[in-house]
């Protein structure tokens, strides 16, 4: 493991030109890659996130919420 704190400006630019090369790769007719931080191409309802679109938990925070209810059940 690497020591913190060094070589963290060198791994943020080789990171940014990685996903930026990404980027190019899914849409080559944007050469400025303007969407290297995300890769999104789609904000519709179904590829959401359904918090935002439906008011509903997302997958992780589902998964969450069973396993401390689960816990909880443990322990009384
Ligand atoms: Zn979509």
């Amino acid at each position: 493991m690497r020591k913190p704190g060094v070589r963290k400006h060198s791994r943020r630019r080789f990171d940014n030109a990685r996903m930026k090369r990404r980027a190019r790769a899914v849409r080559p007719w944007d050469t400025q890659a303007t969407n290297a931080d995300h890769l999104a191409e789609c904000p519709c309802h179904m590829c959401g996130n359904p918090r935002r679109h439906w008011g509903q938990l997302t997958m992780p925070e589902l998964k969450f919420r069973d396993m401390a209810e689960f816990q909880i059940k443990d322990i009384a």
